[in-house]
């Protein structure tokens, strides 16, 4: 027993207490910040393996990019990543960054159904649907439930079947064989419902854009609640956009 409460003082805290402020190793790569310095614009969009890069102005698609760094190494004086990991965004226009803005990504509370507020605001019970996925977000998703970011205590949980939630989590580009299986989960879902796309390859495609094995039809046919950016997304990054998506307040 002793042992145990000298173990439990000499690890500290296990959780982060404040989920909002929490700092990142100076690695990470979150939101960049572009200067309006002249360079072979040519050259920069050609690049980027994903085409998140277009000129006038100079704009960087969170929705698409990999977060590879690369624009960033060969223009350092361009292209800078922050460490800022607050990038989600209910509008996916929210996720162009611009040249010569170093402003935050955020949520429009305006732009928030009025039933995510009243009906999610205080619980909200996910269903997981990895359409493709790589694992990589997925494993992010559950270390938000692990016990350092403890998304739970916000009344935030996954839960194992789509009768039981109250949306659904989107990860992977959604390949031609989970679009029936997704279709089918969203269906199960009841109403009021949302849909929280995690990830590159679920917001844009990521490197499958392109491909002839992915079937994106089903966000055609519904209305996006939440883009959440990365490759993969950073557990802090898909805390604090779910909680900013349910709790921020309309003015
Ligand atoms: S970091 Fe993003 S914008 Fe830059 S080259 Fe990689 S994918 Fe393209």
């Amino acid at each position: 027993m002793f042992e145990n409460v000298k173990i439990v003082y000499h690890q500290g805290k296990q959780f982060i207490p404040d989920i909002k402020t929490a700092k990142v190793p100076g690695i990470f790569r979150g939101r960049p910040v572009i200067s309006t310095e002249k360079v072979n614009e040519t050259e920069l969009v050609e690049l980027c393996p994903v085409d998140a890069i277009s000129v006038n102005p100079v704009t960087i698609d969170l929705g698409k990019c990999t977060f590879c760094g690369e624009c960033a190494r060969r223009f350092p004086n361009k292209i800078k990543f922050s460490t800022d990991y607050k990038i989600s965004s209910n509008i996916r226009e929210g996720l162009l960054i611009n040249e010569g803005e170093d402003k935050p990504v955020e949520v429009n509370p305006e732009m928030v159904r009025n039933e995510i507020h009243s009906v999610f605001g205080r619980s909200l019970k996910l269903r997981q649907v990895s359409a493709g996925g790589d694992n990589s977000c997925e494993m992010e998703l559950n270390a938000a439930n692990n016990v350092q970011f403890d998304m739970s205590r916000f009344g935030i949980e996954f839960v194992a079947s789509p009768r039981h939630a109250d949306g659904i989590v989107i990860t992977g580009p959604i390949t031609e064989n989970m679009a029936g299986p997704l279709q089918i989960c969203y269906d199960a879902v009841p109403e009021p419902k949302i849909i929280v796309l995690v990830g590159t390859d679920a917001i844009s495609g990521g490197i499958f854009g392109n491909s002839k094995a992915i079937d994106r039809s089903f966000l055609d046919k519904y209305q996006v609640d939440l883009y959440i950016p990365g490759n993969p997304a950073h557990p802090l990054t898909i805390i604090n956009g779910l909680l900013d998506l349910t709790r921020k307040r309309k003015h």
